[in-house]
């Protein structure tokens, strides 16, 4: 991977002027002067607090292979960093955002009008958007304006529901890896469907030889070639049905042989559970109709026969996402916790489509670990802090003893470490621990109108202050400059 140093000047960036003393090009770090803040070590969502690190006048050094060699204070930088290239910022330094569900088809479906709830919006509006991806023209532009959109909000690292088109996904991949992200996505699994779904239906046989030939060509690649561990690469592969209205007890069985296969290569498992829960006819109550099962969950737990049988595998496990998950029973938290499966909860989609909220002391409660995704379509916010801004509302207004003011770090941890844990990556990003590589967002406030003076008043009053100020109140405007090992990103 290139190393490519950050623009000499820039709006927010300038070079100290102070001499440089002799390093080689082997040795240069450059160390990032700002701001400070992240959740350090591996902490649990109710460990986030103690684990919050904010310092005001703070340094990132970033070594020559893009990983953190030092995140602290400015005064304590080792000696022998003394004479690396000091790069000021006006700003913040965070970790990188990580969504753990967002749909590229839908870049251009945000607020799009269905006149319902979800099963409403995927026929009329979804599905004929997503149909044009099969023209690759046009899949070319979604695909550069998707990879500019994770810019320009500073998503590190994503979790993307893909196109069915095999092309639209190949521009994907490309255009990521061409400006230097992460991604994890996999083409959309349907084989049955409503009328305006047609285009996006294949057979089992497709649908199964479409995503094998997606993981052997894009899991594990580099923008130079495949990864020696396809974990540790910018781009992986999921296998990705749309949600269980969408496949069959016969598709389920066939993804579920595959993934028994692929599991160990790291591939991971992406879907939607539990979203709309409208009496009679909403997505849960049709799950249940269709599959003749007890839960939702068991339809992805190998148990897809009626009465919750045994069908064949299970496509649940540590590299597993289910988007929403607001109306799950206890059993199936529990299950996904036993799993260490991951839920994306996305309050903006949530709110969007009226699908309720998801519980916030019950879930957390279960064990499960919890992150943040757009949901975009369905959610209109690319920017990962106006999703928390959402979550925070939402869980403040539960009901009664329910709702819960969710505290500024943990709102950063869902965000960020909670994420690359979400991700099965949190060795490689999710903070600034030494050793990791250096995916980091700057945030000038003073972009942002009226922001800095917000944010100055708040870090009168504490860390946590700030914080809670700083991802409350941030715009897309405020994210200066975003890196990704250590190499700042940008579109073409
Ligand atoms: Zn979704």
């Amino acid at each position: 991977m290139a190393w490519r140093r950050p623009p000499q000047r820039g709006p927010i960036c300038r070079r100290s002027s102070e001499p440089i003393l002799k390093p080689t090009p082997e040795e240069v770090r450059l160390i990032y002067r700002g701001h400070l803040i992240h959740i350090a070590g591996t902490p649990t969502l109710h460990e986030a607090a103690g684990a919050l690190v904010s310092e005001p006048d703070g340094a990132l050094a970033v070594d020559p292979e893009g990983r953190v060699s030092y995140a602290g204070p400015w005064r304590d930088l080792p000696p022998n960093m003394a004479h690396d290239e000091v790069v000021e910022t006006a700003g913040c330094l965070l970790p990188g955002f990580v969504d753990t569900h967002l749909h590229y088809p839908q870049t251009f479906t945000t607020d799009a009008f269905g006149g319902g709830e979800l099963l409403e919006w995927l026929e009329r509006c979804v599905f004929p958007a997503e149909a044009r991806l099969a023209d690759t023209d046009y899949a070319d532009a979604i695909a550069a304006q998707f990879v500019r959109r994770r810019i320009a909000a500073g998503t590190t690292a994503a979790m993307v529901f893909g196109s069915a088109f095999p092309a639209a996904q190949d521009a994907l991949f490309g255009k990521t890896l061409d400006a230097g992200l992460r991604i994890i996505s996999g083409r959309g699994i349907q084989t049955v469907g409503p009328a305006s779904a047609a285009p996006l239906l294949t057979d089992d046989d497709t649908a199964i030889g479409l995503t094998r030939d997606e993981i052997a060509r894009w899991h594990g690649r580099e923008a130079d070639g495949f990864a020696r561990d396809a974990r540790d690469a910018l781009a992986q592969v999921a296998v990705v049905p749309r949600f269980s209205l969408s496949v069959t007890t016969d598709t389920l069985g066939r993804l579920g042989d595959l993934y028994a296969e692929v599991r160990e290569a790291g591939v991971y498992f992406h879907s939607h559970l539990n979203e709309n829960d409208r009496p009679g006819d909403g997505e849960i109550a049709a799950v249940r109709d269709v599959y003749g099962v007890e839960a939702y969950l068991d339809t992805y737990d190998g148990l897809f026969l009626p009465g919750s049988r045994r069908g064949g595998e299970s496509l649940l496990g540590r590299r597993s996402v289910l988007a929403h998950s607001v109306h799950s029973r206890e059993r199936e938290l529990h299950r996904l916790a036993e799993t260490k499966s991951s839920i994306a909860h996305c309050p903006t989609s949530q709110l969007f489509l009226g699908s309720g909220t998801m519980p916030w002391r019950r879930t957390v409660a279960s064990g499960v670990n919890i992150a943040i995704g757009t949901d975009v379509g369905a959610g209109d916010e690319w920017l990962i802090p106006r999703v928390l801004n959402d979550a925070f509302k939402v869980h403040m207004s539960e009901e009664g003893l329910l709702a819960q003011a969710i505290h500024p770090a943990q709102l950063l941890f869902l965000g960020t470490l909670a994420g690359a844990r979400a991700l099965d990556q949190e060795r490689l990003f999710g903070n600034f621990d030494v050793g990791k590589d250096a995916d980091f967002v700057i945030v000038d406030a003073a972009a942002q109108p009226g922001f800095d003076t917000a944010l100055a008043f708040a870090a009168e009053q504490s860390p946590e202050a700030h914080l809670f100020t700083l991802l409350m109140g941030m715009r897309e405007a405020a994210v200066a400059a975003v890196h990704v090992r250590g190499r700042r990103v940008v579109a073409d």
